[in-house]
């Protein structure tokens, strides 16, 4: 099935107010809107407010932010709720990036509570997925995101799993060059329509939209994109330069 592409740029922490408002102005003049697409933007999240204001007129392109606490609120110094994330005006939020997961010890159970508080107030979770090489190499790939995406669907009321979109990340292929083939794009894609399919049924699985994310470019999404499954890409750091994620927004479409 062919579904309507969708491109994520995930800026980490790079493109503060002032970059976020010069990358929309260089953006915005190469990239026409497009009913056929979806393309989101996850700044940091300081960077909510200036995007919002350098989008007003460009309401075909979405805003995020990369991460929120898995609590509504407390004493979490630092820390970001969903609640105030969608006062804020953003509409998505990413859960469970490996950054997040590896870099700042996110289990399995706190992404679960995360995209829990994401959809609570009605904000639109990613929810990222991926393997280590030491899984991969060790055969463990389909047990892997066996377990990440059990971990949240099994948290969830049928009716909240059509409100995920879905980004299997390699974590080797994350920021390292290094890309997964399209055959590994659609295998894992496959086993991850699986998993949904099982624990919520075939509909969801069938009309999830699942982002590849590793070391996307220009160069490589449209190969990516034609591959069995895959829905868009969620891109770090080729989504920085405003030509580059013009041109990886741009993938399969035609010439006008
Ligand atoms: C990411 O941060 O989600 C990512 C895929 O990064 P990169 O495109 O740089 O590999």
């Amino acid at each position: 099935m062919i579904k309507r592409p969708f491109f994520a740029a995930n800026w980490k922490m790079h493109h503060g107010p002032a970059d976020a408002a010069a990358f929309v102005a260089k953006f915005a003049s190469i990239y026409a809107p497009r009913a056929d697409r979806t393309v989101v933007l996850f700044p940091p999240a300081v960077s909510v407010a200036a995007l919002r204001e350098a989008l007003a007129d460009r309401t075909d392109v979405g805003i995020g932010v990369q991460d929120v606490h898995e609590e509504a609120s407390g004493a979490h110094t630092g820390s970001l709720s969903a609640g105030m994330v969608a006062q804020a005006g953003a509409g998505w939020v990413l859960a469970g990036h490996s950054e997040r997961r590896h870099e700042f010890g996110d289990t399995d159970d706190q992404v679960a509570e995360k995209v829990n508080r994401v959809l609570e107030v009605d904000l639109r979770p990613i929810l990222c997925v991926g393997e280590t090489l030491e899984e991969r190499v060790a055969g463990r790939l389909e047990a892997v995101l066996r377990r990440q995406l059990k971990a949240v669907l099994t948290t969830l009321a049928h009716s909240d799993a059509g409100a995920l979109t879905y980004a299997y990340e390699p974590v080797w292929a994350i920021g390292t060059g290094r890309t997964a083939s399209p055959e590994d794009a659609a295998e894992a894609h496959a086993i991850l329509r699986g998993v949904i399919e099982e624990t919520v049924n075939a509909a969801s699985a069938a009309e999830a939209t699942v982002l590849y994310g590793g070391s996307v470019k220009p160069s490589n999404i449209g190969e990516l994109l034609a591959a069995e499954g895959v829905d868009g890409g969620l891109v770090g750091g080729a989504s920085l330069d405003p030509e580059s994620f013009a041109a990886i927004c741009s993938a399969g479409a035609e010439e006008t």
